[in-house]
């Protein structure tokens, strides 16, 4: 498997959306989206203006959810089936894992991560199969130990979402820098569990304490980043010695890309521009990976997005260039590898060594298929686009 692995999956339009006929900018074929604009004005028969370029992606999986006849559907099963094997199999490889939900506000992130009670996503999923492949095993012959930490980034301050009490929900917590273990986040709880309802347990009170913090503070989040990390580490014999494999799945629900458009953050510039800086260093931080792992000597695709997100009003990248740390630590075997800005950002800093190196990247950018997000929804499949 290529070191990153980008899907699309468009979600089934709201009623809103609906509610005029239902106009879709988006289809899938196989592996690639086409998008058009077919919002019309003054165009009664609802046909689609053929002077409106059509425009088409490619992706590793496209999943189509607005109509289950579809042969292009996929059930929240079938994602898994895909994405979420692939998180496993990595896993017990010995990999690091990170699964990144991307997109905009009500583009189906966390129905995808976390599913609703009805209809788990990929994260109890995940759980699941864990402890699914635990029992596979011969009695005596391996042992494993999972342990969970639940964190959000707002506006590049850490919070720790398993964390009693009302003072330690609220404290920010430090990022540091272990000369050998890489980053991490000082005094961040870590629960060891031993079974999947445990796990399952910790997810929900982890979105409940997120819940919480959205009522004080609108929909707080939809602008912040949670990550769920699964350490996972095998005690294995080999030739009768015992040997461990610690791999980490980081499972990643990102705040709403809306936030990463310039207008957007000239009305809220701080919170805007950091939530913006993290995307953004981690479009890059991918699409540096997904380069070295091709073993491209060419950057091209990587500065032309940096030389976009200059343009908004996200930091200058030059900075990170005397920033320590990461450099040039990618993926894949390329003699010439581009500068990875890991500390461009909270949220690629503390991912580090789960991007690039010994890891696996899978991103699953969500879109709406209406005509009405045709701006959102193309920047998002841009963005997806950039990453492969
Ligand atoms: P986000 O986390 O990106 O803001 P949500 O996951 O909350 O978006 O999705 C918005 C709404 O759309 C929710 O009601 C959710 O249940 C629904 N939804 C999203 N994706 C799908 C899908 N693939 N199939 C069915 N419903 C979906
Ligand atoms: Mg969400």
């Amino acid at each position: 498997m290529a070191n990153v692995k980008v899907a699309i999956r468009v979600r089934p339009p709201t009623a809103r959306e609906g509610a005029d006929g239902g106009k879709l900018a988006v289809q899938v074929e196989d592996k690639s989206v086409r998008i058009q604009n077919g919002k019309l004005d003054g165009r009664a028969d609802g046909a689609v203006d053929s002077r409106e370029k059509l425009l088409e992606f490619g992706f590793d999986y496209c999943y189509w959810s607005v109509d289950p006849a579809d042969p292009h559907y996929a059930s929240q099963e079938e994602v898994f089936q895909d994405l979420g094997v692939l998180v496993l199999s990595g896993a017990s490889e010995g990999y690091n894992v990170c699964l990144f939900a991307y997109g905009q506000t009500g583009s189906g992130k966390t129905y995808t991560m976390m599913g609703t009670p009805d209809s788990i996503g990929l994260t109890p999923r995940i759980c699941q199969g864990l402890f699914r492949s635990e029992d596979t095993f011969p009695d005596g012959q391996n042992s494993s130990r999972v342990e969970i930490s639940f964190l959000e980034i707002y506006n590049e301050r850490v919070r720790d979402l398993l964390r009693g009490g009302e003072q330690k929900k609220k404290a920010s917590l430090r990022v540091r820098e272990h000369p050998e273990k890489g980053p991490y986040v000082q005094d961040l709880s870590q629960h060891v569990v031993s079974d999947c309802k445990q796990a399952m347990d910790l997810l929900e009170e982890g979105i409940a304490n997120r819940i919480t913090a959205a009522t004080h503070n609108h929909d707080a989040s939809s602008r912040s980043h949670a990550i769920f990390t699964i350490q996972y580490t095998q005690a294995i014999l080999e030739n009768d010695r015992p040997s461990e494999t610690v791999s980490k799945i980081n499972l990643v629900d990102l705040a709403g890309s809306e936030r990463a458009d310039p207008h957007y953050c000239r009305d809220r510039l701080t919170e805007g521009s950091n939530i913006n800086k993290s995307l953004v260093t981690l479009g890059i931080v991918i699409s540096a990976l997904a380069q070295n792992s091709q073993m491209s000597s060419s950057c091209q695709s990587i500065n032309s997005m940096a030389s976009e997100a200059d343009g908004s009003t996200v930091g200058s990248h030059s900075s990170s260039l005397s920033g320590g740390g990461g450099g040039g630590a990618g993926a894949g075997g390329g003699r010439r590898h581009c500068f990875i800005p890991y500390r461009d950002s909270v949220l690629t800093w503390l991912l580090k060594d789960s991007l690039g190196g010994n890891s696996k990247t899978i991103m699953v950018a969500t879109v709406s298929p209406s005509a009405h997000s045709y701006n959102e929804t193309l920047s998002t499949l841009r963005y997806a686009a950039h990453a492969r």
